[in-house]
């Protein structure tokens, strides 16, 4: 399955948004998107260029999409279970992506960004209830305790990521016992808990036609 390798601060340019691909480098004077905040590419920095309903759309899956680092396949199987949930489908959606392993570890601060989180669990460095999970994809459950495994604590980037986390914050729905390297996961995510700017129902409107 195809996995984009370019420059991941192009993404970000695309869609016109920080989506923190990069870890530290997104909060430093470094960020490409606070240096050229227009689209990449020769047109880049053409204005008034109309966008049609059905680009709008794509362009909001697109985001979200890199947001959490998936593929068109994945994304849409997601959806895809999403829509056959009862509730909201958009917020069953954001809430799935939420619960992925590679996004719970890095909104507690065990690593700088999901794409690092996507490698360090696939490396066997988080437990959890006790039990060994390298799969990112994993669906985190209410109770769940999630754990840097004990050879696991000294490695930098973990330690780094643990440090810098208190810039974003750790989620109401997560707790963090921040001395055990523990995180319970209180709730799933509500829509409110979502913060970061996603129009879901253009998500919707697009797999619907
Ligand atoms: Fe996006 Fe800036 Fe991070 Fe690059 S450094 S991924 S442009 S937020």
């Amino acid at each position: 399955m195809a996995r984009y390798t370019g420059s991941v601060c192009r993404l970000c340019r695309r869609e016109n948004l920080k989506l923190f691909l990069k870890g530290d480098r997104c909060y430093s004077d470094k960020c490409a998107f606070d240096r050229r905040g227009y689209p990449p590419g020769e047109h880049g920095q053409r204005r008034g260029r109309k966008i049609s309903d059905y680009g709008i759309q794509l362009r909001e899956k697109q985001k979200v999409k890199r947001i959490y680092g998936l593929s068109e396949k994945q994304f849409h199987l997601f959806f895809k279970r999403a829509d056959k949930q009862k509730g909201i489908t958009g917020t069953n959606l954001l809430v799935f992506l939420e619960r992925r392993l590679d996004n719970v570890v890095y909104r507690l601060g065990f690593v700088n960004s999901r794409a690092q989180g996507r490698h360090f669990v696939r490396h066997n460095h988080f437990l959890i209830n006790s039990k060994k999970i390298n799969i990112p994809s994993y669906l985190i459950k209410i109770g769940d305790v999630v754990e840097i495994r004990e050879k696991s604590l000294k490695i930098r980037p973990i330690e780094d990521a643990l440090d810098a986390v208190v810039r974003r914050g750790i989620p109401q729905w997560l707790d963090l016992e921040k001395d055990n390297k523990k995180g319970i996961v209180k709730n799933f995510p509500s829509r409110e808990d979502i913060t970061t700017p996603i129009q879901e129902q253009f998500i919707v409107e697009l797999y619907s036609k």
